[in-house]
């Protein structure tokens, strides 16, 4: 069992990656013959955390944002971790403050440093829920254009979060048919008004005859990203093995 931390694990708020949390997670590794793979903290809250700026892409938090990226990059190879990093898109408003940028800026800011970032791992960005649908903040990759626009002709990925696209006007359909590869996805469903993070089930998720046939096909990690609702560990154990035969 690992403890929680006090601090944010493995990223400090100024961008640096805390590189004893990474030596951890390879010896872990190493232990239980598992692989590991980074979805590390947005801005939001790696920022908020010491509260120092709260626009995500400023030119303050531009560099910090890549340099957290590149020290994971760096960090996966050196401890041999999955290569791959699964990144938010920026944030377009976040809990009980005004929008905090338009969607041009955000989507022009996002381009340059997604474009400009070099990194050795595949880079795969996630599928976001319609803005307003989830209380909380808001992000941009709610749309295919997001995407298309901000990944341009680099070849990174998406991951297919399940959860969100029920929340969504997008299908899932749309995302497969773009030229980037699935590269992962996260599993989990909701009743349609919030993010809830529950068990995926045929009921709680949209399009999921799809989504299973993903399953089956994904190459890369599937994550039940499921949150805390004292579900036993029977229930989790039951929808682990059915996730590996591709089932929901
Ligand atoms: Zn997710």
């Amino acid at each position: 069992m690992i403890k929680r931390t006090s601090h944010l694990p493995l990223i400090k708020s100024n961008g640096e990656v805390r590189v004893e949390d990474f030596k951890t997670l390879g010896k872990l590794q190493k232990i239980y013959g598992v692989e590991f793979h980074i979805h590390p903290y947005d801005l939001y809250t790696i920022i908020n955390s010491e509260k120092i700026l709260l626009d995500t892409l400023s030119n303050v938090a531009k560099p910090i944002y890549k340099k957290m990226l590149e020290g994971i990059d760096e960090q996966i190879h050196k401890f041999d971790l999955y290569p791959l990093i699964v990144a938010h898109l920026p944030v377009l408003k976040y809990p009980d403050i005004e929008q905090v940028q338009s969607e041009e800026v955000a989507l022009d800011a996002a381009k340059k440093v997604f474009q400009d970032l070099e990194l050795e791992s595949s880079l795969a960005l996630e599928t976001m829920h319609d803005p307003y649908r989830n209380p909380g903040r808001h992000l941009l990759g709610y749309q295919i254009e997001h995407f298309t626009e901000i990944i341009g002709d680099r070849n990174f990925g998406i991951c297919i979060d399940t959860g969100h696209l029920t929340l969504s006007e997008e299908s899932v359909n749309k995302y497969l048919e773009l030229p980037f590869p699935v590269l992962c996805v996260h599993l989990n469903g909701n009743a349609g008004k919030r993010d809830d993070h529950h068990i995926a089930t045929r009921n709680n998720i949209k399009d999921s005859e799809v989504i299973e046939d993903l399953l089956k096909t994904v190459d890369g990690p599937i994550v039940l990203e499921i949150g805390n609702h004292d579900y036993s560990e029977e229930e989790i154990r039951i929808v682990v093995d059915r996730t590996r035969k591709g089932l929901i």
